[in-house]
This record gives structure tokens, C-alpha cells and sequence, in this order.
């Protein structure tokens, strides 16, 4: 090669050279971009379909290291899917915008208070504006949530119209999805503790006390708010929302029972589960062996009693024993003193024989001395058994006193007890009037005074009618509070002298003492009337509430089981003949 050539191959060589870093540099670039390419391409995935697609395209073209005409292709398809898809954003934006808008002017429909307003306003100003901002929307429906959440606050808070106000808005936003509000109103009712009712052993000074005034009382009963009539269709308590409420009822019930009923170690076991938190599933158990250990305590108490007056009788028994003694005491003593008076009568007379009959200064001074020391000494014997018997009274009488002290303060606290006992055992706790065991203890004494007297005494039952319904359509607190309400209607209308008792879930039995059937029945036909009358509702619609009753006399000369037999049979027969009416039952013309 001549020495021309030479400058011009190295020329070529540097050039070779150059060219083949470059190409090098270009084939990691082109690498990297498709590596970038693939990956923001899948990362712009899930937005648009059609994008989607194009993107997939594009991945696949790129991997295969297709031609570059396929390429180009594939990124108009992609430029046109892109333009479409930023169409569709710009749509969804805009109906984003539009629901959030309304959902806005329904919360300031509910007219939140000033500043909640002044917000809401506010977000809706700013809402377009921060829409179109990348990733707005979570932060806009955060904010939102806080906006509705307060406002739902102050419409509850308000007491306004809660329940309205709720439905109002949850009817609006969920179509009639009811749960919400039904939940607030739940909660709204257990908050709110029942009344005890009128005692009934001692009736109201309220109560009517002839029957014009009990028969006009459909009108002149005052008048009880809507609200006390309305029916919500309750959602049935969780357990959380009862479980303070019957926590606290077991362990005052816990309290109440006897310290030493021999169960202490059962009672503290069951207090321990109380206080650990019990769920439904662990309170049935709990009140099953409840139940057992209240029972035995009541068998026990009995023979407490029992056991009582045992100890009582065997106190007087010693009581009286110890009189005996006492008086036995009383009558020695005074044997004693007729003893020691004629002792002494005896010692004078014979001190009396021997000076007249002596002779001798010094024999009678002897005589007298011997007669006088056994004097003296009669005398000392006596006192002497004097001061023993004294005292061995006294502490007797003292022994006396005290034990008859004891006595009465005993029998004193367990009275009290008793009584107060008694008084719990006879009310029924749901409606406050008297129960089963109450009734069955009136009826006992009213029948007794009939037999004695040769007097009549009416009996009615009544029970609702279609009272399932009632639980079934509105839940079975809503049932507690008709069955609440009733008793209360009933009761207020009755005498002084009259008796209603809860007979058993929702029936009721009245005793009209001296009542003629005729009297009776129109009373009772009161009853009927004001409680068909009662303004129930649900959701402003009236729910209207029946009952239907037997009605009879009890004559003296038939058993109380079967007078109540036939009173029932005329219930019966009520219910057959279509219910809310009162059949009368006839006496047994045998009788
Ligand atoms: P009828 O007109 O024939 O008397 O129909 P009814 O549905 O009233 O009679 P039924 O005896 O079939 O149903 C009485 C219902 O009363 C069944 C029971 O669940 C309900 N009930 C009983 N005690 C209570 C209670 O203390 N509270 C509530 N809410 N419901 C009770
Ligand atoms: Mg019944
Ligand atoms: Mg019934």
C-alpha cells in the first residue's frame, strides 16, 4: 500500500469505528425507550378500553421488533384512541360534577346550621375547578363525607324532625333504603327507659271512681302527644346496644338476693361471667342457671322461714320457761317469809312460855340466849336466801328482756323484707300493673268475700286481637310499648275498688267487685272504644288496635277455676264471632 493510501484506511478505520459506538449507543437507547414505552404503556392501562387495546398493540408490536410501517399504523391507532379516551374524561368529569352537585343541594335541603351551609356552598364553587385536577376525586368525596356527616349530625341533634329529616335524606340517596334512619330511631327508643305505670295495689288518684266518669273518659282522657302512638318498625336491638342495660338488671337482681343463701359460690361465678361481657348466645344459658339458683333460694327462703319460726318457738318456749321459773321464784320467796314469820312467832311464844315459867334468872337468862341465837339465826338463813333468789331474778328478768327485745327486731326486719319482697314478686315489669300471681291473690280474697258476703264479683278477659301482626310487621319492641300503652289506657279508666292484672302476653284481666253485668259490660264496651280509639300510627299511616273480651259473674256457689273456664269460653267466642266485640257470659242456671 503506498504511502497516499495510508492516511485514508485510517481514516476509514476511525470512522469504522466511530460508527459502530454509535450504533451501539442508539440500539441501548432504542432498548430503553421501548422498555420505558411498554411499561407507561401498561401503566396508562385501564382507563379506556379502546386505549387498552391500542396499548396492547403497540407492547406487541415493540417486543416483536415489527417493521416500521406496522409501527407507524399502530401509533395512529394509538393517537386516535388517546383522543377519545381524554373526550370520555372530560364527560365523566362533567357527570361526576353532577351528581356531587346534587347530592350537595339535598344536604342543604336538610337546612344544616350556618357554617355547615357556608361550607357546602363553597364546595360547590370550587367543585369544577378542582375536578379537573389529576386525582381530585378522593379528596372532593372525603370532604364531602365530612360535609354530610356533619349535617346528618345537626338534623338528628336538632330533635326537630329527626326521623323525617333522616328518611327524608336516606329516601332521597338510597331509594327508600329505610335502615339508616331505622337504626337512629332504635337507638333514639333505647335510650329511653320505660316507665314504670300506676301501683296497682294502691291505684292512681287519677282513676275514675264511678262508672259515668269512666264511661265518658273515651273524651275526657287527656290527651297523650302523637309521638306516644307512634310505631317505628324497630330494627331488633344488637346485643351491644342492650348489653349495659341488662348488665346492670343482673347485677341489681344479683344484689337482691340474699347474702347467705348458701349459692354465694353459684352467684359469684355468674357475676364474674356478668362482668366479663356476655353476647346472646351466653345469656339464655345465664338466666337458665339463674333461674335454677333463684328458685332453690326461694325453696330456701322458705325454710329460712320456717327455720325462723322454729327458733322463735323454741325463744318462747325458754321464754315461757323461764316465767315459771320466775313466778316459782316469787311464790318460794314468799313461802320463805311465812315460814320465817312463824319461825319467829314461834321463837317469841316460846321465849313468852319460858318467862312464866321460870324460876331461875340465870337458867331463863340461858334459855333466852339459846331462843335468841336460833332467832337470829332464822333470821340470817332467810336474808341469805333472800339476796341469792334476788339476784338470781334479776338476771333472769334481764335475760327476759333482752331475748323479747331481739325477738321483735327480727321479726321486725324480716316483715320488711317480706313485704318488700312481696311488692316485687306481684308487678309486672312491662307494663307496671299487677301480674299473674297478683291476680291469683285478689281473686282468692274477692272470692272468699263473696262466699262470705253471698255477693257477686265481674270478671273479664280481654286480649288483643291479631297481636302477632303487631310484632311480626313492627317488631316486638314496638309490641312491648302497645302492650305498655294499653295497660295504662285500661287502668287510668278503672275505680278505686276495681283490679286489672297482665293475665299473660297480651291478654288482661279486670275484677269489677259489685258490678252488675249490665254495668259492667257497658264499661268494658268504654274500654273497647277508647282502645280502637288509641291514635297508633306508622309512618303517618293509623294503625288501629282491637281487643276482644268475655265478660261474667262469678257466683259463690261454683269453683273459681270453672267460672274462669266459662269467662274464657266467652272470649272464645268473641274471637269466633269476628273479634274487637265482648260476649257476656251466662251464668250455669244450676247454680
Ligand atoms: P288473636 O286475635 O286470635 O288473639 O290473635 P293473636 O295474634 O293476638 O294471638 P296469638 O295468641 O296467636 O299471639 C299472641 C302473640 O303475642 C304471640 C306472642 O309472640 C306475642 N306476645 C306475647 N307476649 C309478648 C310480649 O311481652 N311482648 C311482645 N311484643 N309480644 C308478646
Ligand atoms: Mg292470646
Ligand atoms: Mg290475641
Amino acid at each position: 500500500m503506498s504511502n497516499d493510501a495510508l492516511p485514508w484506511k485510517n481514516k476509514y478505520l476511525e470512522l469504522l469505528d466511530k460508527q459502530e459506538k454509535n450504533e451501539a449507543f442508539y440500539n441501548t437507547h432504542i432498548d430503553l425507550l421501548k422498555r420505558g414505552l411498554i411499561r407507561s404503556s401498561l401503566a396508562a392501562e385501564g382507563n379506556d378500553k379502546q386505549l387498552d387495546d391500542s396499548l396492547q398493540g403497540l407492547r406487541r408490536i415493540l417486543r416483536a421488533n415489527a417493521s416500521n410501517t406496522d409501527l407507524e399504523q399502530q401509533i395512529e391507532f394509538l393517537e386516535k384512541a388517546v383522543l377519545k379516551s381524554e373526550q370520555k374524561a372530560i364527560e365523566r368529569k362533567a357527570a361526576i360534577s353532577a351528581v356531587l352537585t346534587s347530592f350537595i343541594e339535598q344536604l342543604q335541603q336538610l337546612q344544616p346550621p350556618k357554617e355547615v351551609q357556608r361550607a357546602l356552598r363553597l364546595f360547590a364553587k370550587n367543585l369544577s375547578a378542582k375536578i379537573s385536577q389529576p386525582y381530585s376525586l378522593y379528596p372532593l368525596l372525603y370532604e364531602l363525607k365530612e360535609l354530610q356527616q356533619q349535617t346528618l349530625q345537626a338534623s338528628t341533634a336538632s330533635h326537630t324532625a329527626p326521623a323525617s329529616a333522616a328518611q327524608g335524606l336516606l329516601a332521597r340517596l338510597f331509594k327508600n333504603n329505610n335502615q339508616a334512619a331505622n337504626i337512629a330511631v332504635a337507638e333514639q327508643q333505647l335510650q329511653a327507659e320505660p316507665g314504670v305505670v300506676a301501683d296497682v295495689i294502691e291505684p292512681d288518684a287519677e282513676q275514675a271512681t264511678t262508672f259515668s266518669e269512666a264511661s265518658s273518659a273515651i273524651t275526657s282522657a287527656p290527651a297523650e302527644s302523637d309521638d306516644d302512638y307512634a310505631l317505628q318498625r324497630l330494627i331488633e336491638p344488637s346485643y351491644s346496644s342492650v348489653a349495659q342495660h341488662i348488665h346492670n338488671t343482673l347485677i341489681a337482681l344479683l344484689n337482691d338476693l340474699p347474702f347467705s343463701s348458701g349459692y354465694e359460690q353459684q352467684l359469684s361465678a355468674l357475676r364474674t361471667r356478668i362482668e366479663q361481657g356476655l353476647n346472646w348466645y351466653e345469656l339464655a344459658p345465664l338466666l337458665d342457671e339463674l333461674a335454677i339458683i333463684i328458685i332453690a333460694i326461694a325453696n330456701g327462703g322458705k325454710n329460712e322461714l320456717e327455720q325462723y319460726l322454729l327458733q322463735l318457738n323454741h325463744r318462747l318456749t325458754a321464754f315461757s320457761e323461764n316465767l315459771q321459773v320466775t313466778s316459782a321464784g316469787y311464790q318460794a320467796a314468799s313461802a320463805d317469809a311465812q315460814k320465817l314469820d312463824n319461825d319467829l312467832r314461834q321463837h317469841v311464844s316460846h321465849i313468852h312460855d319460858d318467862v312464866q315459867t321460870a324460876d331461875d334468872l340465870n337458867h331463863l337468862k340461858q334459855l333466852v340466849e339459846t331462843r335468841l341465837d336460833s332467832f337470829i339465826n332464822s333470821l340470817q338463813a332467810y336474808q341469805q336466801k333472800r339476796v341469792l333468789s334476788d339476784s338470781d331474778m334479776l338476771s333472769r328478768f334481764q335475760a327476759l328482756a333482752e331475748h323479747s327485745q331481739q325477738m321483735e327486731h327480727e321479726a321486725q326486719q324480716l316483715s320488711i323484707k317480706l313485704e318488700e319482697q312481696r311488692r316485687k314478686a306481684l308487678l309486672d315489669p312491662l307494663t307496671g300493673i299487677a301480674n299473674r300471681a297478683a291476680l291469683t291473690e285478689r281473686l282468692e280474697l274477692e272470692f272468699a268475700r263473696i262466699q262470705r258476703n253471698n255477693s257477686s264479683l265481674l270478671l273479664t278477659i280481654i286480649d288483643i286481637d291479631h297481636f302477632k301482626r303487631i310484632n311480626d310487621d313492627y317488631g316486638h319492641l314496638a309490641g312491648d310499648k302497645v302492650l305498655k300503652i294499653i295497660a295504662q289506657e285500661l287502668s287510668k279508666r278503672l275505680r278505686k275498688t276495681d283490679f286489672i292484672a297482665r293475665f299473660g302476653g297480651e291478654e288482661y284481666v279486670i275484677l269489677l267487685p259489685e258490678t252488675p253485668l249490665a254495668e259492667g259490660k257497658k264499661l268494658i264496651e268504654t274500654l273497647r272504644l277508647v282502645i280502637q280509639a288509641c291514635p297508633f300510627h306508622f309512618r303517618g299511616e293509623p294503625v288501629t288496635i282491637t281487643f276482644s273480651a268475655g265478660i261474667g259473674q262469678i257466683c259463690p256457689q261454683e269453683s273459681l277455676d270453672d267460672a274462669f273456664e266459662r269467662i274464657d269460653q266467652a272470649l272464645y267466642a268473641a274471637k269466633k264471632a269476628g273479634r274487637n266485640s265482648i260476649i257476656a257470659s251466662e251464668l250455669n242456671s244450676q247454680l
